[in-house]
């Protein structure tokens, strides 16, 4: 008999996926975790009941979250990983021979585990490489405490509900812009506009004190329902924003890295916002 599984991230809407097999169900935990197959979509993981990554359209996400930043900055060495404890972004991070050290500060030390175990195709080795540390802890107290300094952060977090809320904080931020080197860039998934607008606009408050350039970027990933995904981008300095086509199509041939969503001409058009998203930075 066929199973449907809804998720439970807006009250007034919901998408579905039909599944094949229910592979994995833990519950009392810091976050509920489940896993199961999909025809459409292949393996499904939910935290809390809300998807966070498909092997089928991870890609989008993990792509556009680690090169744009990377290309743009141009000599991206040191990274910080906050969440992603798929270990998808590492992956996509680690494919840059310029980065010498990635960090990965996940709170949920079972998602690390369950995820090299069940979906290991999406960290595909990333957890081991001898250029990764994980740190099992809160981002936020990490970030207030540490004397590290990034060329990169990305907050590859959960919703701001729950344990990730505190991720989606001034405090946050202004931790993070200190913990960023002169030219660095923190990045960060934050929300579908079109269902979730107040996030573009919270986040765009809270880092405007502590930031010399606040703007977002957008990419399409189906299961991150609603239309395009708002990601958002913070850095110390202007110029990585405003780095030419061109320029970052020089510096993929440079340094070419296999993708299947990002391309140096995307890179450079997911800056230009629809209106209704640039009407929520304000
Ligand atoms: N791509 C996903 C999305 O947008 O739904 C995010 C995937 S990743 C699995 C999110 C991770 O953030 C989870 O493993 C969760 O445990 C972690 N996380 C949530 N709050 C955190 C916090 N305060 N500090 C560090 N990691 C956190």
């Amino acid at each position: 008999m066929s199973r449907w599984f809804h998720e439970t991230l807006y009250g007034h809407w919901q998408q579905g996926f039909l599944v094949s097999r229910q592979l994995f169900r833990s519950s009392g935990g810091l976050q509920d975790i489940a896993l199961f197959e999909t025809p459409g979509f292949g393996r499904v993981l939910t935290l809390d009941g809300v998807i966070q990554v498909t092997t089928g359209d991870e890609f989008i996400y993990h792509e556009m979250l680690a090169h744009v930043p990377i290309y743009a900055h141009g000599a991206v060495r040191s990274v910080c990983v906050v969440g992603g404890g798929d270990g998808g972004m590492l992956r996509e991070v680690l494919k840059h021979p310029s980065v010498e050290r990635a960090v990965l500060v996940e709170i949920d030390g079972a998602v690390v585990d369950f995820c090299r175990q069940h979906m290991p195709s999406v960290s595909d080795g990333a957890f081991d490489d001898p250029r990764t540390e994980i740190v099992i802890a809160d981002g936020i107290r990490f970030m207030a405490e540490t004397d590290r300094r990034f060329d990169l952060i990305v907050v590859d977090s959960t919703d701001p509900i729950g344990p990730g809320e505190v991720l989606f904080t001034e405090s946050f931020y202004r931790d993070c812009a200190r913990c960023l080197t002169a030219e660095g860039i923190v990045v960060n998934q934050n929300g579908v506009p079109f269902l979730q607008g107040q996030e573009v606009t919270d986040t765009y408050r809270r880092r405007k004190p502590h930031f010399a350039d606040v703007g977002f970027y957008v990419a399409a990933v189906p299961t991150y329902v609603g239309g395009f995904m708002a990601l958002g981008w913070a850095a110390n300095a202007a110029r990585p924003r405003l780095e030419t086509a061109e320029t970052i199509r020089t510096r993929f041939d440079a340094a070419p890295v296999r993708t299947r969503y990002y391309t140096p001409e995307l890179h450079k058009a997911a800056f230009a916002l629809p209106r209704f998203v640039q009407d929520l930075i304000v």
